[in-house]
């Protein structure tokens, strides 16, 4: 913000300025180098830029509260507020989250008050006479007789004693960057100003060109171009679907060829190569569909074993149990699961033990059908 340095050498940085009892001002700050005494007469600069961005800030602040008051209603009140030279924090009282459309509201006021040009005045008056003209004060806070009063155009006027502008249009420019709740029926916005909002808008527009590229669209054409991708790959995808259900049909075809016989019933137990636990159980029930018999199908993706089986009634009734089979299968495979006799699956992880499952699988078969 500031220095304040001694002939003898002492520079002390200055971080804020704070008011204290009798209308006088403290600095807060760090010793840099040196000693500081007591009777020292020191010299005192201030940071321009700094001070000049601060204040920006802290006039847009005015311009906010006032801009807020008139969209969202006069229950509007300051709950908070912090202003540096890089961006503003504003607390007030409303029950909702605002709308965009409120949002960009607030904005353009405030933007249109900026490029109004309207005078910053401050004056000092007592409190009754700022009472009377209106002014905005801060609830529960105690003020004395004499109040400063920062007046903006005859578009605001605030009991205020912080640092500000002389007129708005050197705010230049006023962008919200974020509205969140902060507690019960109190929101926050957050904001900038000037040099950093203009560098706000750069960046979005260097955003806007990078995705053009990527989409090989020019900025003008990038929403039609994004919406025409995204049903590109909305229609792509009911096409991989309908491609992967015709392949598992084709394979539960092959699978059906490769059914043997175990005491009158026919019985497929088979690797099913690469699939989920979903595309397994649909093959399973498709083979059921065509066949009545005994299916045991385990298949694997992404260091999952998945086993499924399936039994016909008449399977069944000659001493089939789907639970008993995925149980054993899947003991061999290190994991667990069961379920009824005519239906049920279960999930490894040892993919390399899965032709020792399906041996397994064909065995407790056997013995179930006393083959
Ligand atoms: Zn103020």
């Amino acid at each position: 913000m500031g220095k304040i340095s001694t002939p003898d050498g002492c520079n002390i940085e200055i971080y804020d300025c704070i008011k204290v009892a009798g209308s006088r001002s403290a600095h807060i700050g760090k010793v840099i180098s040196g000693q500081v005494k007591v009777n020292d007469i020191v010299s005192v600069s201030v940071d321009v830029n700094n001070r000049i961005a601060a204040s920006a800030n802290h006039t847009a602040t005015h311009l906010l509260q006032k801009a807020l008051r008139i969209i969202l209603g006069s229950h509007v009140e300051q709950a908070g507020s912090l202003v540096s030279s890089e961006r503003l924090r504003f607390d007030f009282t409303h029950f909702a989250p605002l709308s965009e459309e409120e949002i960009e509201k607030v904005e353009n006021i405030v933007n249109e008050k900026i490029f109004e040009a309207l005078p910053v005045t401050i004056n000092e008056m007592p409190i009754d006479e700022a009472r009377k003209k209106g002014a905005m004060a801060l609830f529960g806070e105690k003020y004395g007789d004499y109040v400063r009063v920062v007046e903006i155009g005859d578009y605001s006027i605030e009991l205020c004693g912080g640092t500000h502008l002389t007129n708005t249009h050197q705010v230049r420019l006023f962008k919200i960057i974020s509205e969140s709740g902060i507690s019960a029926g109190v929101r926050r916005i957050e904001a900038i100003t000037g040099e950093a909002a203009f560098t706000y808008y750069k960046e979005q527009d260097k955003k806007i060109k990078s995705i053009s590229k990527i989409l090989k669209t020019t900025p003008d054409n990038i929403i039609s171009k994004i919406e025409s991708t995204m049903s590109n790959i909305k229609e792509l995808s009911i096409e991989i679907d309908k491609m992967k259900r015709a392949a598992a049909g084709n394979a539960a075809e092959d699978i059906l060829k490769s059914a043997a016989e175990i005491s009158k019933f026919k019985v497929i137990v088979k690797n099913a190569g690469s699939m989920d636990m979903n595309s397994l159980r649909q093959m399973g029930d498709q083979i059921r569909d065509k066949f009545d018999g005994i299916i045991v199908l385990i298949s694997d993706m992404d260091e999952k074993v998945n086993i499924v089986a399936t039994a016909g009634k008449e399977a069944v009734s000659g001493g089939a149990h789907c639970g008993e089979i995925v149980k054993a299968a899947a003991a061999v495979c290190g994991g667990g699961g069961g379920g009824k006799p005519n239906s049920a699956q279960a999930g490894s992880k040892d993919k390399s033990k899965i032709d020792e499952a399906l041996k397994k699988a064909l065995e407790v078969i056997k013995l179930q059908l006393n083959a």
